[in-house]
């Protein structure tokens, strides 16, 4: 995934810049992460951008039709 130069926020106007960030997703009661996801990011304000083919490998991965590459354990505290 390329973002075009010059390619700026739709909020703040903000430049935009390619990195790779983890995501959060919660699924039914567990947590998962998902790594190395390209994104467009926003200088300015944070706002992330995703090109529609990483969404959609997201969304599989969140349903669990692709295989998790590793799994961690969340320590999980209680009262
Ligand atoms: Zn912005």
């Amino acid at each position: 995934m390329r973002f075009p130069e010059g390619e700026t926020c739709e909020y703040c106007g903000g430049v935009i810049v390619e990195k790779r960030v983890t995501l959060h997703r919660k699924v039914k009661a567990n947590y998962i992460l998902i790594e190395n996801v390209p994104a467009g990011v926003c200088v300015q304000c944070g706002t992330r951008y995703y090109a529609a083919n990483v969404l959609k490998t997201i969304e599989e991965s969140v349903r669990g039709r692709q295989k998790a590459e590793r799994e961690v354990l969340v320590p999980v505290y209680s009262m």
